[in-house]
């Protein structure tokens, strides 16, 4: 399909379901290519509220507050999956929603995503849905160590349980609210990466490099571009993001994130039809941002070059860091060559909390990794 470019330059305006840090990075993307921006969030202190003309105050199940933002937009997009079928179906009545809502529908439930990416064929690893506290021990004598994960609302492994026993699993089900949930077999991981697919209406799609990714506690620790990964294994990891961008004709962006196993098997985790935590040195490191190729996809503009103009790193800035009526001294990170900070305007730190990221570029990947681990450092101390 091709649809009518929304060209910047005018009054053209996007409009953002969810004003968290991803909605506010690519407000900023779109305020630089010309473009106005309206934001719709549950709370009025969210991040992108610096620069969106407009933010709307309400809940992501508020069908009538979600289509007072579509009428003011050329095109709706989202940074969250989590926006309400009905709100979905009321915005794209009004005005051009990116990605389609069945995609995000697909995405927005872990068991109807893992459903999805089973069905299509796509490699994932051993998994069943369990429907019972019995269900779940059932899957932890099949499986040996499992992960149960709830089916909405996790994110920074919120909402996930490892559990090795029997017993455990029957905890853990309880825990995560006695309702149906995925139990993921525990894998036993050589990396984490991801693909960060850029696709248009018409189905022209651009990948950028795969990202190789370390997580602490279930939660982004640092990521690197391009991943130092075996030639093959980043090839087929792109192969796959583009299968899955076109099989949820997504247009806008779509983060594959998976698992290179160390049995050698390479698997999707999960899918984010948005930008995405581990793709933010895309705006150092890249020709183009994905915020910007976020931007330039859903309005039909040229997609921008995928190119490494230098290989990039950054840091997680979780909330921890932040001690009571202290100042953190920024000025120590920033000292570090070709180190750049980036805060994302929330109000308060509570632990575990994104709070901002650090970056970094490097002659290598390497060098861009030890740079803002250094930086980072020098700032918890
Ligand atoms: P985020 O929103 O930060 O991407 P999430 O809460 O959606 O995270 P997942 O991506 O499912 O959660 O899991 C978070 C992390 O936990 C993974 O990146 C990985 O490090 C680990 N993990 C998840 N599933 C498995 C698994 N089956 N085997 C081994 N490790 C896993
Ligand atoms: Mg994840």
């Amino acid at each position: 399909m091709t649809l009518t470019a929304v060209l910047p330059g005018g009054s053209a305006t996007i409009g953002l379901l969810g004003g968290g840090q991803l909605g506010r990075m690519t407000g900023m993307a779109a305020r630089s290519l010309g473009y106005d921006v309206q934001v719709l969030d549950p709370d009025p202190q969210c991040p992108a509220r610096a620069i969106a003309s407009r933010t709307i105050t309400a809940r992501f199940d508020d069908a009538d507050a979600a289509v007072r933002l579509a009428r003011e937009c050329d095109v709706v997009t989202l940074e969250i999956e989590q926006i309400a079928p009905p709100v979905l179906a009321a915005v794209a009545r009004e005005t051009r929603l990116c990605p389609n809502a069945e995609a995000v529908i697909v995405v927005q439930d872990r068991i109807r995503q893992r459903t999805w990416l089973d069905r299509h064929g796509f490699p994932i690893g051993a998994f069943r849905i369990a429907r019972s506290a019995a269900e779940c021990a059932a899957a932890v004598i099949a499986m040996d160590r499992c992960i149960l994960k709830a089916p909405h609302g996790g994110y920074d492994g919120r909402g996930q349980v490892r559990v090795a026993t029997t017993g455990e699993a029957e905890r853990g089900w309880e825990s995560l609210g006695s309702r149906p949930v995925v139990v993921e077999q525990f894998l036993d991981l050589e990396l984490e990466l991801s693909v960060m697919i850029a696709r248009r209406a018409d189905g022209e799609a651009r990948a950028f490099p795969p990202a190789v990714n370390h997580h602490e506690q279930g939660v982004l620790d640092w990521s690197v571009c391009p991943g130092q990964l075996p030639p093959a294994v980043g090839d087929e990891a792109v192969r796959i993001g583009h299968a899955i961008a076109d099989a949820l004709d997504i247009v806008g962006v779509i983060a594959i994130e998976l698992f290179l196993v160390r049995d050698g098997r390479l698997l999707v985790n999960e899918l984010a039809p948005r930008p995405h935590n581990t793709y933010h040195h895309t705006e150092r490191g890249c020709s183009t941002s994905q915020f910007e190729q976020f931007v330039r996809a859903i309005c039909g503009l040229p997609l921008g070059s995928v190119n490494v103009v230098r290989p990039a790193a950054i840091a997680n800035l979780l909330g921890d860091l932040w001690r009571e009526g202290e100042q953190l001294d920024f000025g120590r990170a920033l000292a570090v060559p070709e180190v750049r900070l980036h805060l994302y305007g929330k109000t308060s730190a509570r632990p575990g909390r994104k709070m901002g990221h650090l970056s970094a570029l490097g002659g290598t990947t390497e060098e861009a990794r030890q740079r803002v681990l250094e930086a980072r450092r020098l700032l918890a101390r």
